[in-house]
């Protein structure tokens, strides 16, 4: 699908959501695309119940909550989220815009793009089996889309964290869920652990203690894992494998995409936060300069000072005036106050 914005986000974390409302209050529209299934970067993907202590003016936020925040802050710009999908290539096109592709074949065209895309793309952690890749997307997924395909189907689960969990506690009504996990004790949130239990004494799924080992099959297709439990090598028929062995951070495409960096940070200037290649600037964790502190709030800076320069490539014949938030009757109508 095509779409056609002022300014393209990469990465719906903290700084981005703080982009989308400096870039609102200039009259820009936003459109942002993440990899992960929600918005928050960091803050909701790895410590949603921590307590943060230096947000200014909050003594203390928990980082969900910090999140939802900035998004009822964004709310009255009307972002558009792309989640799910890897920002993957960009190139020139014409009228010096910028079409952006993305993982699930959306291009987006605009005339700035934002990289705000922290210490890169969350993706999943793979079982160190050699051949799961021939797998991949067709009988072994990493993260569930559509739950429908699994209806009535055998499907081993693997792991100990939440995502593990919630997923076999969810499939348990709609198919014959093996959990495979390592040891006894689990990661994931308590009510979780005893929910699936519970399940499993009631026989509505099957808890196995064990170490994934390998997969056979064909074409794609499994015919059975084998796992490994007190040194014994087993095996399980199935249809579907899911291991959920949580995420890890990657620098991803971005990384190719011309722009200088150092280190594998995005190097920008502190004046406007625009990167080596022009209309293209970096917010956030992903960013350098001298004296940079990877925090949220030097993030908010980084995205107002960042609001003003693509402000003059947006409206390159309008003059940017000045204004407060408190007297402004303009960006009063804006908010909605
Ligand atoms: C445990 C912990 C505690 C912390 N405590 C504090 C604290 O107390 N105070 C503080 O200020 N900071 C704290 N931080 C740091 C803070 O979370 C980061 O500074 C902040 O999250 C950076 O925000 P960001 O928006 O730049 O990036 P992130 O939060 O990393 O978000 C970036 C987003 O971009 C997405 N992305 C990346 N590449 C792509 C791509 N190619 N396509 C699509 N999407 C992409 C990622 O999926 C991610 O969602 C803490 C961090 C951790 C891990």
């Amino acid at each position: 699908m095509n779409h056609n914005t002022d300014v393209i986000i990469i990465g719906a974390g903290p700084v981005g959501l703080f982009a989308v409302f400096e870039l609102g209050l200039l009259n820009i529209q936003c459109h942002l695309v993440d990899n992960l299934d929600k918005i928050g970067g960091q803050c909701s993907e790895l410590y949603p119940d921590k307590p943060i202590y230096d947000i200014p003016s909050r003594p203390k936020v928990l980082a969900q909550e910090l999140t939802n925040d900035l998004m009822k802050q964004a709310e009255p710009f009307n972002p558009i989220f792309h989640l799910n999908q890897q920002a993957e290539k960009i190139e020139k096109v014409k009228g010096n815009l910028w079409n952006l592709t993305t993982s699930s074949g959306n291009i987006i065209t605009a005339k700035c793009i934002v990289i705000a895309s922290g210490a890169g793309s969350f993706v999943p952690r793979k079982p160190p089996i050699e051949n799961i890749k021939d797998f991949e997307d067709k009988t072994v997924f990493y993260k569930i889309k559509d739950k429908s395909i699994f209806e009535e189907k055998k499907i081993i689960i693997v792991g100990g964290g939440d995502s593990a969990l919630d997923w076999t506690n969810d499939l348990a009504s709609i198919a014959d869920v093996t959990l495979l996990h390592r040891r006894k004790e689990f990661r994931a949130a308590p009510d979780s652990v005893s929910k699936m239990l519970s399940l499993e004494k009631e026989k509505k799924i099957k808890f196995i203690v064990g170490q994934l080992n390998s997969i056979d099959g064909e074409d794609g297709y499994i015919s059975k894992v084998l796992y490994q439990t007190d040194g014994r090598i087993n095996s399980l028929k199935t249809d579907f494998l899911l291991p959920f062995y949580g995420l890890k951070m990657e620098l991803g495409p971005i990384a190719n995409w011309g722009i200088d960096f150092h280190e594998n940070q995005i190097i920008v200037d502190t004046e406007k936060f625009e990167t080596s290649v022009s209309t293209i600037f970096a917010i956030g964790d992903i960013n350098t300069y001298p004296g940079k502190l990877k925090l949220i709030l030097s993030g908010f800076h980084e995205a107002a000072l960042m609001a003003q320069k693509c402000f003059s490539y947006c409206y390159p014949d309008k003059k940017n005036v000045f204004r407060y938030t408190t007297s402004s009757k303009d960006l009063h109508k804006k908010l909605g106050v």
